[in-house]
């Protein structure tokens, strides 16, 4: 059956087209004003110094890696319940993951196990704001302080969420975000790097134009770089959509709410966990089903109903190419493993109605039903 109900959708308005319209018809379709005017409004957003606009979430954590100079055989602690770009970009530079497991709660990187993983070839941790939810910062950061160790945030699903009154950006050397269609504000591709390190900015700007010196002229380049910039029509319609952030959150934080309310009473799913000193920036609505329900066999039964339901993350460990590359890590990391097998992400997006909560709901429901 045809999905009644989107899982994903972006939310575009009348003056974010016209935005981007203004562009296409200026002539100026890269390298030019609205790169610029995005980046100072992203980092008067987050509270940074600066922010460099790149061509994806991935390209962004890829040139903060560089940028810290992590490379082959260093090895990096990370979760592998995250998507396979927070992996990815040290795997371009040959660096080695060392996976962690997650908190049960919320499921980002569990601090309790990142001290014994720490040796001589540790040089930094990848942290990720799973689902929008803001990692254990507090910890995290002492620890990477007693051990010299660098940190990067991918923050790629958690833009406009705060740890203790501080928004995410502010964490780590610097942060990744991202603004793929399905993330919270979009510029179609695209992403960003926010740091206060001056050096980080400069070789990320620089790279991102296959290594040309800011004063350099066109063809003399300083670094091995890439082209990762991000276009003008992507960047007018990140200026565009940066605007309305705060009103695209509450929306998607309004339909968080009724998800929870509404799944609070049944005792076969565990609605998401928020802590209280956190705000919560939400990408997708992730449950847990209790353990001895058939997740596959419950997204299969809801997919009949129209109804899509994702699993939401496949670890990282247990990939095809992570296993080529490192042996079979299977049964490592119990919580990831356990977890991973039980996360279903329901449709999410700002325009959903209440009906249309409650249709989910009870498609669940019945999935639950049958195969419980
Ligand atoms: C979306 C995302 C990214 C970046 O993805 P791109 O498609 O490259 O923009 C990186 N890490 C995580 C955890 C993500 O969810």
């Amino acid at each position: 059956m045809r999905n009644i109900i989107s899982m994903s959708l972006p939310d575009i308005n009348e003056e974010d087209v016209s935005s981007v319209g203004e562009v296409v018809r200026s002539g100026r379709l890269a390298l030019g004003p609205k790169n610029e005017e995005f980046e100072a409004a992203i980092a008067g957003f987050v509270g940074v110094k600066h922010a460099v606009t790149v061509s994806s979430g991935t390209a962004a954590l890829h040139l903060i890696v560089r940028s810290l100079d992590l490379k082959t055989n260093d090895e990096i602690l990370v979760p592998s319940f995250t998507f396979a770009a927070s992996v990815n970009s040290f795997l371009y530079e040959g660096a080695r993951p060392v996976f962690i497991d997650i908190e049960d709660e919320t499921y980002t990187i569990d601090h309790s196990g990142l001290e014994r993983n720490i040796n001589n070839k540790t040089k930094a941790i990848m942290v990720v704001d799973v689902f929008g939810h803001p990692a254990e910062w507090d910890e995290i950061k002492r620890i990477a302080e007693k051990y010299e160790l660098k940190v990067i945030d991918d923050s790629c699903e958690a833009i406009g969420a705060e740890y203790k009154d501080r928004k995410l950006g502010q964490f780590g050397d610097a942060a990744a975000f991202a603004f793929y269609p399905n993330k919270q504000m979009t510029t179609g591709e695209g992403g960003v790097i926010v740091t206060d390190d001056d050096s980080i900015a400069d070789m990320c700007r620089s790279m991102r134009n296959q290594g040309r010196g800011e004063m350099n002229s066109w063809l003399i380049h300083d670094y091995l770089g890439y082209n990762y910039r991000l276009d003008e029509m992507s960047a007018a319609l990140g200026v565009s959509q940066l605007k309305r952030l705060d009103d695209l959150l509450k929306k998607r934080e309004a339909v968080a709410k009724l998800y929870t309310q509404k799944l609070t009473e049944f005792d076969w799913v565990r609605p998401p966990v928020v802590k209280p000193y956190v705000h919560m920036s939400w990408f997708v609505y992730v449950v847990t089903l209790a353990e001895g329900l058939n997740r596959d066999e419950i997204i299969r039964e809801m997919e009949k109903e129209g109804i899509p339901a994702r699993g939401y993350f496949s670890p990282i460990h247990t990939q095809k190419y992570i296993r080529k590359l490192f042996g079979n890590l299977e049964g490592t990391l119990p919580v990831t493993e356990s977890v991973a097998k039980r996360t279903l992400a329901l449709p999410f997006h700002n325009n959903i109605r209440n009906e249309d909560v409650d249709i989910v709901v009870d498609a669940l429901k019945h999935a639950v039903m049958k195969y419980a």
